[in-house]
């Protein structure tokens, strides 16, 4: 089943998006992950908890907004259409609501904010992209490792190279 973090990484890089679907779990010491650990622990703080509507988790929801927390913007479409899907399928539950991107950077205290406003277009996208996904899911094998500038921070970066 098509989730937030499937829809990140089929943006991302498609083979992360197999691995993780088919439950390639690696035990991951990145950088990457532990900044992930903390900014999870620092929402928790902030009694930011998550929240989770059947197959989604969001990081919070208020009256006019769906608030998504990252970490860095190197990959803002990931991202943003991560957040478009969560509006996507809360629209479908009757709960109305503009996406709000914070960007807590590492040693960055000016967090950058993008509002997403919701449109027919955008819901006609995201139907179209969850049916990509979903055969792209079907398929038997992951599609080869293709060595990237962002695989280095990436957990399954021994798998694919090493
Ligand atoms: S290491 Fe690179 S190719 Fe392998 S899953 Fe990660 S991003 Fe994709």
């Amino acid at each position: 089943m098509v989730n937030g973090t499937i829809v990140n990484y089929y943006l991302h890089c498609k083979r992360q998006c197999w691995l993780f679907y088919n439950k390639v779990n690696l035990e991951d010491n990145s950088e990457d992950v532990h900044i992930g650990r903390i900014l999870h622990e620092l929402k928790n703080d902030d009694k930011q908890s998550e929240i989770a509507i059947d197959n989604i988790k969001v990081d919070k929801i208020t009256n006019e907004y769906v608030v998504e927390i990252k970490k860095s913007d190197a990959d803002m479409e990931a991202a943003t259409t991560q957040l478009e899907y969560y509006l996507y399928v809360l629209r479908k539950k009757g709960i109305e609501r503009k996406g709000k991107l914070q960007i807590i950077e590492k040693n960055v205290t000016d967090h950058k904010i993008h509002v997403i406003e919701y449109s027919s277009s955008m819901e006609q996208k995201m139907e179209s992209l969850i049916r990509e996904i979903e055969t792209f899911l079907d398929e038997e094998i992951p599609p080869e490792a293709v060595l990237k500038k962002r695989c280095k921070r990436c957990a399954y970066y021994e798998y694919c190279f090493i």
